[in-house]
Order: C-alpha cells, then structure tokens, then sequence
C-alpha cells in the first residue's frame, strides 16, 4: 500500500467508527495529514474530552493516553504502541512521590502533566509548560513541591518572588542534554535569529532565550514576530511544523540529537493498524483516575 492509500484507509476508518486522530507536536509531521487535531497535550485531551467520537486514537506518549482517558473516560482511548513512553513521566512513580512528600508533609504538590495517572492522583493539582507560573501562584504558599521536572521548577521559580519552587531531580532527556555551548555555536552561525527555548530546557540556557514557553506558545510567537530567523531550541517536530506553516521564514534546530526517540515510534502504518484493531486500548484504574481528574480539574478552574 502507498502513504496515498494508507491514508485513504485511515479517513474512511474514522468515519466508520466515529473515530478520530490526535497527533503531538513532537510526532512524524506525515501523522498530522490524517489528524483532526494538532498540538500539545493538554490541548489534544481537552479535545478529546469535547468531540462526539467513540474513539480516540492518541498518537502521543502513554501519559497523553491516560489524560485523554481520564478526561474522557467514556470513549475509547487507543494508543498504537505501548512502547511510546516518556522518559521524564518514568523518572518518578507514586511511591516515590509519597517519599518525597514525607520530607514536606504541609507544602502543595504541583505535578507537571508529564506524569502518570497516578502521580497525578497524588498531587494537588497539575500544570502544563504553558501555565505553570499561574498555578504555583494560585496556591499562595510560600514554599511548594514540584514533579517531575526540576528545570520547568526551577523556571517558575526563576519567574516568581516569593515563593520557594522544590523540585524533585525529574527532567527530559531531550531537553536536559540542550548546552549553552548548543546555543553559542547556534548564534555564530545565525546572529540575527531570536533564541525560541522551551522551559523543559536547564536554566543556564532558558537564560540566554529571546522567549520561553510551551511549544504552542513558541509557535504562536514565531507565528507574530516580525523577525525572520529562529533558533528553536526544543524537540524537532516543533520545527517541521514551523517550516511547513511558515515557509518565508528560517528556522535552525538547535541541535539533531533533540529529538524524542519514543515520540517517533508512530507511522501512518501504525495508525491504521490501531483502528483495524482496537489496538491498544488504555484503561486507568477508576480510583486513581477520580484523585487525577481532580487534580487536573482544579488546573483548568484557575483558567490559566
Ligand atoms: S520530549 Fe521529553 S517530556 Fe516529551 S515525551 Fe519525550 S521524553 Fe517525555
């Protein structure tokens, strides 16, 4: 079968199983040609939460899956490899964090939604790259714990007075790798390109950004600026999608090696082949979806 007919497969798939597509930024940019939607994470499981399909088919990670299905928990929710993990997710388990919070009995747990289900039922309340400062702010604490990422952590902290941010020592491997000696090399080459750093990124080089902020924000701010060259200094799907939306533009990965191994496990192939088949539907433990529902809940109420 060609990619033509593959396609053709898939479209006619959905529309007989009311079914439908939702493809991360960081996936292989041929997933977006059969995707009814396209972004981040919290985006994508805020719209499987509002479609009338019957299936999902998250073409993610296994978190993304688990968020859908716990905002969604009366849809299908299939994801079509079950080796598309995250790294960052896997650094931290609920054990792990009751550990943690032993050391902190009274403080708050902000808990990025880069987690398991049930990391999320142990945390008050969740965040995403794009409102993580406004939901530290909305506890009004002094101090508070924050999983599993200790750069986006330590970023809020950066970006708040007052407030003491702890991390637990959690982070992407994708991300973390990224230097300042990445970004200088970067900039000799292209002095005039405005440095666009996602927050997952170590201070020392959220520090030497133009901006900072969640892929959908540094899209939308490429998307504005009058400027014409970009250092894009987060996963490589966030530049294959640039180059495909703005083709008038110049945009420069920051390096070839940030790229998320497990994000590219899906092919249009594998798509088909999880509509075909149902394959593989994910399931949250009804107890742990409820403590998780409401930790994502209060994020959404505070409107950040
Ligand atoms: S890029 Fe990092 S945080 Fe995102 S899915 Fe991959 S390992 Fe997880």
């Amino acid at each position: 079968m060609d990619k033509a007919q593959i396609i053709q497969k898939i479209n006619k798939l959905k529309k007989e199983k009311n079914a439908i597509v939702l493809a991360h930024t960081y996936q292989n940019i041929e997933i977006d040609e059969v995707a009814d939607f396209s972004g981040d994470s919290l985006y994508l499981s805020r719209q499987a939460a509002a479609a009338n399909a019957d299936i999902i088919v998250f073409a993610g990670v296994y978190f993304m899956a688990e968020t859908a299905k716990i905002l969604s928990p009366d849809k299908t929710v299939l994801l079509p490899n079950l080796s598309a993990g995250c790294a960052m997710a896997d650094k931290i388990n609920a054990a792990q964090l009751r550990e943690f919070k032993k050391n902190y009995p009274s403080l708050p747990v902000v808990c990025y939604v880069n987690s398991t289900a049930e990391v999320k039922a142990e945390s008050d309340i969740c965040c995403t790259s794009a409102n993580a400062l406004n939901v530290v702010k909305s506890l009004n604490a002094k101090e508070v714990l924050f999983v599993p990422d200790k750069h986006l952590g330590a970023y809020a902290q950066s970006q708040i007075e007052g407030v003491k941010v702890i991390t637990y020592p959690g982070f992407c491997p994708v991300h973390h790798a990224i230097t300042v000696d990445d970004i200088k090399d970067k900039k000799l080459l292209y002095p005039d390109a405005k440095v666009m750093v996602h927050p997952e990124c170590p201070d020392a080089v959220t520090q030497t950004a133009d901006f900072v902020g969640s892929t959908t924000a540094i899209i939308k701010a490429v998307k504005q600026s009058k400027a014409q060259e970009f250092i894009i200094v987060t996963e490589k799907g966030v530049v294959q999608r640039l180059e495909r939306d703005c083709p008038d533009k110049k945009f420069v990965l920051i390096n070839e090696k940030a790229v998320c191994e497990t994000m590219k496990l899906l092919h249009l192939e594998d798509i088909l082949r999880s509509l075909e088949n149902n394959e593989y539907e994910i399931k949250v433990d009804e107890k742990i979806a409820a403590r998780a529902l409401k930790s994502i809940d209060r994020m959404i109420s505070i409107n950040a």
